[in-house]
């Protein structure tokens, strides 16, 4: 029985660099966290050998009585995590629960509406190539062109338009929080189903720190790898079990998968667990603490001399949306000169962008994979300074400096000490 080095010493080579990477860079793409080791090690386990088709006490394969306990552990753990009556783990990704939820609330052909994907919407809300986009369909509302918030007034109008089945509310890219009430209220007037799909901000609704869509929500649907924490997969919940249970049960399983990953459920019953503790609350502060100082500092006078701005002018949640329109720099280009700082970021369409969605006129810039870290309001400043420097200085930055600074950085604040891949 090998090792994986000596088995395959070229993957294992693979996740030696990588985790040099993680540890070497600071990590600021804003759906990216650290997961804690425990999950590393659920996930790594015994538990992928199994098969589990079904639910616990109901599955269509013999020997599941240790992996019902994880999935049940799962299940109890984000229903009281997000006062929710009804939650499904076995969801392999965001995409694939927001493909089950859509299954469960519509049938192809009805009309969804959603964000658009031009002004921080998610592909699975309905891009024309995404299943969403080619079985519904799709009717968006955007952002408003002078405030780049979601005007109330403007989902109402679309949604007395379009009268669609179910409405969507929730982003990949977007600096504040949703009126979930006000959609509720929209809803309930055109007779639609609302789902929300708070996959980038579920973290900071399970530490309390973002107001919760569960009780305004039909279905809730998240991602478990973002904010949250935990391993990369997705979750869906329901704030009232008997009317949306059933559908979305059958809608995950047989209607969307075969059998679940139980070796990831047990990892996000681990993250889940995390979730609920004290010193996760105080991770979630750091992080939107940490995307405000990021978010004020590229406010700064020597940034906005050379053109850059952030969206709404701040920030509410765990990232920050830079603009750089009015830049010498591209998003491409700022993503790349950051990367040579060892700083890495992506970079992502602004509302009403004029250049084309490969080159972008901004940049996506996220604390949690830090703050996981253990970075507090001094590190942040001091990553704040290192990326406005770079972006007032453009082309002609000082990307030695700025490698050294974030040097200090990463070496004060070891990531995994002691783990070998
Ligand atoms: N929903 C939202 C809002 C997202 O931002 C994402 C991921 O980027 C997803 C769903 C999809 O998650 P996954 O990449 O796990 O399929």
């Amino acid at each position: 029985d090998q090792s994986l080095a000596e088995l395959d010493p070229e993957i294992a080579a693979v996740l030696e660099g990588e985790l040099g990477r993680q540890r070497d860079t600071l990590e600021m793409i804003a759906s990216e966290n650290f997961v804690p080791r425990a999950v590393l090690q659920a996930q790594g386990s015994v538990l992928t050998n199994k098969y589990a088709e079904g639910y616990p006490g109901k599955r269509y394969y013999g020997g599941c009585e240790q992996v019902d306990i994880a999935e049940n552990l799962a299940i109890d753990r984000a229903k009281a995590l997000f006062g929710a009556e009804y939650a499904n783990v076995q969801p392999h990704s965001g995409a694939t629960a927001n493909a089950a939820v859509l299954h469960a609330l519509a049938t192809p052909g009805d009309t969804i509406l959603g964000l658009s994907l031009a002004h921080g919407g998610h592909l699975t809300h309905g891009m024309k190539i995404n299943f969403s986009g080619k079985l519904y369909n799709v009717a968006a509302y955007g952002v408003d062109p002078e405030t780049y918030r979601v005007d109330m007034d403007a989902v109402r109008e679309a949604a007395l338009e379009h009268k669609p089945k179910v409405i969507i509310a929730g982003w990949s890219a977007y600096p504040r929080q949703l009126d979930f009430a006000a959609f509720r209220e929209i809803a309930d007037e055109v007779g639609a189903y609302l789902w929300t799909d708070m996959a980038h901000f579920a973290g900071l609704v399970a530490a309390g720190l973002h107001p919760s869509p569960v009780p305004h929500s039909d279905v809730v649907s998240t991602t478990v790898h973002k904010t949250l924490g935990g391993p990369r997969s997705g979750l869906i919940l329901a704030r009232d079990a008997e009317a949306f249970g059933k559908k979305l049960n059958s809608a995950v399983f047989p209607g969307q998968q075969g059998g679940p990953l139980m070796h990831v459920i047990a990892a996000k019953a681990v993250a889940l667990k995390v979730a609920a503790g004290e010193e996760f609350k105080a991770r979630q502060e750091r992080t939107i603490a940490g995307a405000q100082i990021l978010a004020e500092r590229l406010t700064g006078s020597d940034v906005a001399g050379a053109g850059v701005s952030v969206l709404t002018g701040g920030t509410d949640v765990h990232l920050t949306l830079v603009d750089l329109r009015e830049s010498a720099l591209d998003g491409q280009q700022a993503e790349d000169l950051l990367h040579t700082a060892g700083i890495t970021v992506n970079r992502n369409a602004v509302p009403f962008d004029p250049r084309p969605p490969r080159v972008t006129s901004g940049l996506r810039i996220g604390t949690p994979a830090l703050a996981s870290r253990g970075f507090g309001e001094t590190e942040f400043r001091e990553v704040a300074d290192i990326i406005a420097t770079v972006l007032a200085a453009g082309q002609g930055a000082d990307i030695e400096a700025a490698t050294a600074r974030v040097k200090a950085l990463t070496d004060g604040f070891p990531l995994y000490p002691g783990l070998q891949q």
